[in-house]
């Protein structure tokens, strides 16, 4: 495995739409893991495909229960609404409010291109339509309620 560089708002691979994944060959396997050790050492809950570069609907998050791997995500059905503070490893050190669904069904695809569905609420509901957005070129920038403030982080965690 391997870190990829993380792309930073403004480039425009982060604009761009992404292609659907017919077949994990050996490439997307590799892909897939090193965006999963990516994301760990950036202290990130998701990543998807286009922010280190590579334009196919792949996202993993981990909001804290281990990696889940998402190929071809859609969402099928939200309910609710949360308000909340997100950011994003291609804009590291901010944040702002963004309003989401409370409720997210999601169906995808697993490593062996089995379908699955997938049901979150709060934090893993938010990550999925972040990290989905990001397949359709979409900011959390684009959805923020007022000003994107700095953030800092504890540097004893
Ligand atoms: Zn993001």
């Amino acid at each position: 495995m391997a870190l990829r560089t993380i792309r930073i708002q403004g480039d425009p691979v982060l604009g761009k739409i992404c292609r659907e994944v017919t077949e994990v060959t050996p490439k997307i396997q590799t892909l897939i893991d090193d965006m999963i050790e990516t994301m760990y050492e950036a202290n990130g809950v998701g990543l998807a495909a286009p922010q280190v570069g590579i334009l196919k609907r792949i996202v993993v998050i981990d909001v804290g229960d281990g990696p889940i791997v998402m190929i071809n995500p859609r969402i099928i059905s939200t309910d609710g609404e949360q308000t909340g503070s997100e950011g994003c490893l291609s804009l590291p050190g901010k944040a702002g409010q963004v309003t989401r669904p409370n409720h997210v069904i999601a169906r995808a695809f697993d490593e062996e291109m089995n379908e699955f569905e997938i049901e979150g609420t709060e934090l893993l509901a938010r990550a999925i339509c972040h990290e989905v957005d990001h397949l359709d070129g979409h900011m959390y920038t684009e959805f923020v309620e007022g000003d994107i403030y700095d953030v800092t982080y504890d540097e004893e965690d």
